[in-house]
């Protein structure tokens, strides 16, 4: 997977320790083979003289098998095709992802038969996209929202049966909607411990005060969509390690018009209640330290993996400092994800993910929109270094 290179000269973001620092990057078989050695013999040479060097990034939050994009003013929003157009999807949704510098994503719902098909594209080994981890088809309320397709439980299905089939189909995660309609505390709290209990983690779906609070209490892995403003609720969640996926950006483009115009007005006013929420609960939320991690909602219109720096830099508009902004979105959702053995930092022995920029992402996210090269796995998916590529 790509020749032996020696990057030199770079400042590296390094997001493990919190710091920046020179460092040369040598990478051999897609792999980070040493940091601040002698270039091998036969390495090729490339100088990046004053470039600064981030890891590549995780999406905490995407439907890789839906379809995001808005054609002539009229939004596509399509997961009911048939499963081989779903796969094909994901593997388009995934190249914009890697342009983008984008890794490793977890998906965060689809059909079964989509995510299958593009597990079987992706499992090849013959495309180079970002690793993929999947929740499979969320579990909603009867009619809840993601019904169309959700997974349900039955009188003849209960919940034991279906975390254990779910955790047989490959998935790592299981998706829950709590909201608009809501589970019982008490039943949202079974769900949760039986997915637990099956190897799952959970991911709760939630975006009002009650919703978000159950999500806690049950112990839910991360809460997509919500924060927290109330101090007791602020520290269950600080005590249980609670993680929070924002899908900030995803709030504000959702109601552009070119979006809204094209949705029924009850959904109008949730999205308009969720964005006004979100932007309450965000002070006490990060003034508590309570972790957020980047997620697009890529797939779900109108958002798309394009939307991914606008994420960090919303987070860092919030008051964040870009550094921890970075390691929200490099290291800490790959542990989160159990991928920081292989993604998440610029390491010796991770795979040569690696995002270069001509200016200091550290002083500033905008740093990273337009890279001068995304090396993926060791090869080089965006490249505008034109003369100084050997
Ligand atoms: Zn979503």
């Amino acid at each position: 997977m790509g020749p032996l290179r020696h990057l030199r000269g770079l400042n590296i973001v390094d997001v493990v320790q919190g710091e920046t620092r020179k460092a040369s990057v040598t990478v051999s078989s897609g792999r980070i083979a040493a940091l601040d050695e002698p270039p091998p013999e036969n390495a090729e040479i490339l100088d990046l003289d004053g470039c600064w060097a981030t890891p590549s990034f995780v999406d905490m939050h995407a439907h890789v098998t839906f379809e995001p994009r808005i054609h002539d003013g009229a939004i596509t929003f399509a997961f009911d095709e048939p499963a081989e157009l779903g796969a094909l999807r994901a593997v388009q949704n995934l190249t914009e992802a890697l342009r983008n510098g984008i890794c490793l994503v977890r998906d965060a719902g689809g059909r079964q038969s989509h995510l299958a098909a593009a597990k079987r594209y992706l499992g090849t080994g013959h495309l180079l996209l970002p690793d993929l981890v999947t929740s499979g088809e969320p579990l909603c309320r009867p009619d809840g929202h993601g019904s169309v397709f959700g997974q349900h439980l039955s009188p003849s299905r209960g919940i034991g049966q279906l975390v254990e089939e779910h955790a047989a189909s490959g998935h790592e995660w299981l998706k829950i909607m709590n909201g608009p309609e809501l589970w019982h505390e008490p039943e949202l709290a079974e769900i949760v411990s039986s997915a637990h209990h099956a190897g799952l983690l959970t991911a709760v779906h939630a975006f009002t005060p009650e919703g978000i609070r159950a999500a806690v209490r049950a112990g839910a892995t991360t809460v997509e969509h919500g924060m927290v403003a109330d101090p007791e609720l602020i520290a269950e969640a600080k005590e249980r390690s609670t993680a929070f996926v924002p899908t900030a950006y995803c709030s504000w483009i959702s109601l552009r018009p070119r979006f809204t115009r094209t949705q029924p007005t009850s959904e109008v006013a949730i999205l308009d209640y969720w964005y006004r929420y979100l932007d309450e609960c965000r002070p006490p939320h990060l003034a508590d330290g309570l972790p957020v991690l980047p997620g697009t909602d890529a797939g779900c219109a109108p958002c798309t993996f394009d939307d991914y720096v606008d994420e960090l830099i919303r987070f860092e508009r919030w008051g964040t400092d870009p550094l921890e902004v970075l390691r929200n979105a490099t290291i800490r959702a790959a542990q989160r994800l159990g991928r920081a053995e292989l993604f998440g930092s610029i390491d010796v022995g991770k795979w040569a993910n690696l995002i270069v920029t001509e200016r200091d992402p550290t002083a500033g996210t905008t740093a990273l929109r337009h890279p001068a090269l995304v090396l993926y796995k060791g090869s080089g998916v965006v490249n505008t270094l034109g003369e100084r590529w050997p």
